[in-house]
């Protein structure tokens, strides 16, 4: 048992409803202070094929258990999760570097809210039958069998539960395969789903790295469904170990989204929408980091983005009074290092930040904006997922729409503007999952959720979900 935060949490996987262990052990380093927290257990094809028999050998009890006791167990786990937000939030901000604050009273709720969610719409889930020249239609959402799920590391339990409630609710069962820098939560929410009395088997965690793990599960001809989110290099690796089975896919990757602001918008809430995409140091796949900005008013917005921006208070997120935290692990800040050398070298000027900030150590990275970066530079078009943010300017609806288009991503789209019939215009060409205007990151569980273009494959979310992870039959029964 590794103690983390002051909170017991086990390193082994689990499987069948047992703690398993491996031969090798990885370490898992907290992003505060790179300080080891525990000796987690390595994973590889012998336990991928241990969960997924496990997960099989419960599938057929778990689908056939009623919708009222499936609800009723997902409640059970909801009611774990509320007793242990304060653990849970300790737990994920050492182990991800998130701030404690918005782990305490955003993400731990919701995670819970996520089980409650689709616990709730698994009840009301059905179509009307209907009627073809006297016979009748039935339409039946059939549990489609084990499903893998694998996820990042930048909302590690919120991530994993947008996945695992409806995959359970809808009758699955499951493998997790949460991301080998934030194994911790996952291990927890195992004890959780324990002792809220979900049988053994229907839940599963291996830990691990993705290609000795994630490769083997998604690869296995037993698993009938593959959910991931993660980075768009490790979807395509996924796509091919799925082809041979045609096992269904849906992927939630990255993005480069836009933020568009028009000069007519309400220029204080425009500048609160730029500056909230540093928040989690700005590993977020939804981030607008992008600010594009109608030549008019860019003076004006950059000052005052640069006033309210330098006030961000950076530290650790352990406090209450932090605003962002640190990368992920060293490994991934020097990947954000390396777009910013890049980008300086390809012409674009830091007007705020551009480096590690050398007065906190570790692995913070300061809050950093370009512009003037060249047309085509590597700045404005890849994901950094790191708190780097680019302004360009535009002078037409039409140079706006075409720059908030031009990339090989469609995740999302923020516009700030004050016409609604110019939202309206704007929102109908914009290619995006989720278009957000004179607003941020509002997310209701109801509403289709995931990306265009490479920034995804299908939708979850409400019933999206549930189409995804069923089987649908129409039975057709004669008069
Ligand atoms: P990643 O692709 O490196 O890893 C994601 C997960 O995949 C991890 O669990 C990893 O171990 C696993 N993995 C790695 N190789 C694998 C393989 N060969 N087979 C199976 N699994 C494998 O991504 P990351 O760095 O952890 O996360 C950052 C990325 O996730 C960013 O691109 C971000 O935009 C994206 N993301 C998207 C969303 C969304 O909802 N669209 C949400 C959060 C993050």
């Amino acid at each position: 048992m590794a103690t983390v935060a002051g909170v017991a949490v086990d390193p082994g996987h689990w499987i069948g409803g047992e703690r398993v262990r491996s031969a090798g052990t990885f370490t898992d380093v907290s992003p505060i202070g790179e300080t080891p927290l525990a000796e987690i257990a390595r994973g590889g094809a012998a336990e991928v094929d241990a969960a997924v028999a496990a997960a099989h050998r419960a599938f057929p009890a778990w689908a056939r258990t009623s919708r009222d006791e499936r609800a009723r167990l997902l409640h059970a786990v909801a009611d774990g999760v509320e007793k242990r937000i304060e653990e849970l939030a300790q737990v994920e901000t050492a182990d991800n570097g998130a701030l404690i604050r918005s782990h305490r009273r955003g993400v731990m709720p919701r995670v819970a809210h996520n089980f409650r969610f689709f616990a709730d719409w698994l009840l009301k889930l059905g179509h009307d039958d209907f009627e073809t020249r006297g016979h009748t239609n039935h339409v039946s959402w059939d549990p489609a069998g084990v499903c893998a799920l694998i996820t990042p590391w930048n909302a590690p339990l919120m991530l994993a539960t947008w996945k695992i409630a409806p995959a359970l609710a809808a009758g699955n069962t499951v493998v997790l395969k949460p991301a080998e820098w934030t194994p911790l939560t996952a291990s927890l929410l195992a004890d959780i789903a324990a002792e809220a009395g979900l049988p053994d088997g229907v839940f599963n965690v291996v830990q691990g790295y993705g290609a000795e793990v994630g490769g083997p599960l998604t690869a296995h001809p037993d698993v009938r469904r593959i959910s991931f989110t993660g980075s768009v290099p490790t979807a395509r690796t996924i796509a091919a170990a799925a082809a041979p089975n045609l096992t269904p896919l849906s992927l939630e990757l990255g993005g480069k989204s836009p933020l568009l602001v028009f000069a007519d918008a309400d220029l204080d809430l425009a500048v609160d929408l730029a500056v909230e995409q540093y928040d989690n140091a700005g590993q977020v796949c939804l981030a607008a980091t992008r600010l594009l900005v109608e030549s008019s008013i860019a003076d004006e917005f950059t000052a005052r983005f640069l006033e309210k921006a330098g006030r961000i208070r950076q530290g650790d997120p352990r406090e209450e009074t932090t605003d962002i935290g640190p990368q992920i692990h060293r490994r991934h800040l020097e990947r954000v290092d390396g777009f910013v050398q890049r980008a300086k070298a390809d012409g674009a000027r830091a007007l705020m930040g551009g480096g590690p900030n050398e007065e906190l150590g570790g692995l913070y990275y300061r809050p950093t904006l370009f512009a003037g970066a060249p047309e085509g530079a590597e700045i404005l078009t890849e994901e950094v997922f790191g708190p780097v943010l680019t302004l360009q300017t535009f002078d037409t609806e039409d140079q706006a729409v075409a720059m908030a288009n031009g990339t090989r991503f469609g995740l999302a789209a923020t516009l700030a503007t004050g016409d609604p019939e110019r939202a309206r215009r704007v929102t109908e060409r914009l290619v995006a999952g989720t278009v957000w205007v004179n607003c941020f990151f509002v997310r209701d569980l109801k509403a289709p959720f995931g990306g265009s273009r490479q920034s995804g494959m299908g939708r979850e979310g409400g019933d999206w979900s549930f189409d995804f992870y069923c089987d649908l039959k129409n039975t057709v029964t004669a008069p």
